[in-house]
């Protein structure tokens, strides 16, 4: 499964002069001003921050940037050499970024302001990526089902009369000629995949930065992490997490404006931040408060408990080892903040009715549903709680779970047997 992620494509930025980095012409080989790829943080040359990149002088030829979560990658081309530059995220910026809203007439500046501060932690010339002339030369004669299957992507653009068509291939962009094609004719259903499928490329020309600057799954390595667990896990008092949870379970950890430290599935610990970004707009303040807890620790406060009230007092009060679902790292429990003062006192939050019911609304976008309903205590063998939220990975299943009023038990078709 494609993990599903924020990528906001800036094609409007400001394109900045950079004095300090002087490779010249479109020679591709290395000179003492132009890092090889892979540069690590101690060589990048010329660039500290992105803001030192955007400082200088403007031309307005070319400049991409884009968010991939916890990546910021910002694209552009300078005296024939295209560089790109790659700063890392942390949390709160990311969030920050990323609650960004492109339509806002101020995103330009908004967004100049978030990433002009960042740390440049590899810069890299992209020039080795470009096709040489004798390359693109050496495509002519080829079928444009062949540029498919070369990894070239079909673009956005083309011009029948001249067969002209714009197709990309790496970060770059190419103005591909075919052979004249007189019926090829551009109706509304006009398929351009397979209109050139099998017609023969006449020319090639590099054309400058594509769409896209960048191919996105080099910064993530996700396909183990979505492998290794099932966000849809069902975990409650009937049902015990799976043995290997704990050993597959990739947990992050998040800090709290209280400077409180919890571990929560990566993942979801992204996804909270997004959220509590976007509801830190409208003045509603959620922190994290409880978070995951290991099999282990549950363990040792049974026996604590057993110990010295009983086992009739452990049963009652604590919750058994193996069945709750914090142990997932998918589980956070919230506390507010509101006008200063912490609330996270189980009364005075389910009080909160309205602040709760503007969070709920916003729950499924960000992969999240609302765990223990209210009027729902038989199905889920817990009282309502408006603060525990579980992260499911998925907006869709999230969006048919809250829209539904449904619980995880109903939407996997596990309720429990209540007549026993
Ligand atoms: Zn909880």
């Amino acid at each position: 499964m494609k993990k599903a992620i924020v990528i906001i494509l800036s094609l409007v930025l400001a394109l900045s002069m950079f004095a300090a980095c002087t490779k010249s012409g479109g020679d591709p080989s290395p000179s003492e001003n132009a890092p090889a790829e892979n540069t690590t943080a101690a060589d990048v040359p010329a660039w500290k921050t992105i803001g030192e990149a955007l400082a200088a002088e403007k031309d307005e030829s070319s400049e991409q940037s884009a968010i991939y979560a916890k990546v910021f990658v910002y694209v552009f081309e300078k005296d024939g050499t295209y560089w790109r530059l790659t700063a890392e995220l942390s949390d709160e910026e990311s969030a920050a970024l990323s609650a960004l809203d492109i339509l806002d007439e101020d995103y330009a500046e908004k967004e100049k302001a978030l990433i002009t501060p960042l740390a440049v932690t590899k810069c890299e010339s992209l020039n080795e990526l470009k096709l040489s002339d004798e390359d693109l030369a050496a495509l002519v004669g080829k079928t444009g089902k062949e540029l498919l299957d070369d990894g070239w992507n079909t673009g956005m653009g083309y011009n029948l009369d001249s067969m002209e068509f714009y197709w990309e291939h790496g970060p770059f962009a190419y103005t591909v000629t075919f052979e004249k094609q007189e019926d090829l004719e551009n109706t509304d259903d006009f398929d351009e995949t397979a209109a050139v499928a099998e017609l023969k490329v006449a020319s090639v020309k590099f054309d400058g930065l594509g769409n896209t600057c960048t191919d996105i799954s080099e910064y993530f390595d996700d396909e183990e992490q979505d492998a290794a667990i099932d966000y849809l896990v069902l975990v409650n008092k009937q049902n015990k997490l799976p043995d290997d949870w704990e050993e597959t379970v990739d947990l992050a950890e998040g800090t709290n404006s209280l400077d409180e430290t919890y571990l929560v599935e990566r993942k979801a610990l992204a996804q909270f931040e997004l959220l509590r970004a976007d509801l830190l707009k409208d003045g509603i303040d959620i922190e994290l408060d409880s978070t995951y807890r290991s099999v282990k620790r549950q363990q040792e406060i049974w026996d604590e408990f057993e110990a010295e009230k009983g086992l009739e007092y452990a049963q009652t009060y604590v919750a058994v080892p193996g069945y709750s679902e914090h142990h997932t790292g998918l589980a956070i429990d919230v506390c507010l903040i509101k006008d200063g003062v912490v609330i996270s006192d189980n009364d005075d939050m389910i009080a909160e009715k309205e602040i709760f019911a503007e969070i709920h609304k916003r729950l499924a976008d960000y992969g999240f549903i609302l765990r223990y309903l209210e009027g729902k205590e038989d199905v889920t063998g817990y009282g309502y709680e408006p603060w525990h939220f579980r992260y499911i990975d998925s907006p869709e299943i999230a969006h048919e779970i809250m829209d539904g009023g449904l619980t995880l038990e109903e939407y996997l078709g596990a309720v429990p047997d209540t007549t026993e």
